[in-house]
């Protein structure tokens, strides 16, 4: 650890609070686990809505979900749609690019989520994003996260799955967010869950 070149685990950057609490996520939205004890780790989606023109943006929807919980769901997908997901970030993701990203940039939460992880896209050119976090504790984990996906990589993504995976992805999203019905264009099957 002392030989690294920056610390694996960092101070919960505000972006990865909870918008509606203001403070940390402290619970697992499927199974209520308690999620800040120092070795229980979690991941955070967040989507949100950026207006043009405008600073300010809608947060569609977060949550922070135990591992043991995304890795049940998984099971529940297909097998197909997980190997789409996983080939589509290996064909499409610029790995270089990324690399440079960070290492230019280590430790900042905030460059690292400055473009779309896919096309590159910038924040401030974006509709719509989801940021992603692998959390440990009260500490965000600083391996491979956090980063952004953007719409457009979002709905290639999207159209990639089967629909026995959307079935899945649906029933969590009704499940924990109900299905209101003027929400329904923009809290989509999407990809909760696979970080
Ligand atoms: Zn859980």
């Amino acid at each position: 650890m002392e030989n690294d070149q920056y610390e694996q685990y960092i101070e919960m950057p505000e972006k990865f609070h909870s918008f509606s609490t203001g403070t940390l996520f402290d619970r697992c939205i499927e199974c209520d686990k308690y999620l800040l004890d120092a070795d229980t780790e979690y991941y955070i989606e967040k989507a949100i809505k950026r207006y043009d023109g405008f600073s300010a943006q809608d947060v569609i929807f977060e949550y922070a979900i135990c591992i043991d919980c995304v890795e049940r769901i998984r099971k529940e997908m297909s097998e197909e749609s997980l190997k789409k997901i996983e080939d589509f970030f290996v064909h499409n993701m610029d790995m270089e690019r990324r690399m440079n990203l960070v290492n230019t940039n280590p430790g900042n939460p905030d460059v690292w989520t400055s473009e779309c992880l896919i096309k590159g896209t910038k924040v401030n050119q974006l509709r719509e994003f989801q940021l992603y976090a692998h959390c440990k504790g009260e500490k965000l984990d600083m391996r491979e996260s956090p980063y952004l996906l953007g719409n457009e990589a979002l709905d290639e993504i999207q159209h990639l799955l089967s629909q026995k995976t959307l079935d899945e992805l649906n029933g969590f999203r009704d499940r924990n967010f109900g299905p209101p019905p003027e929400l329904e264009e923009t809290l989509p099957y999407r990809r909760v869950l696979l970080v």
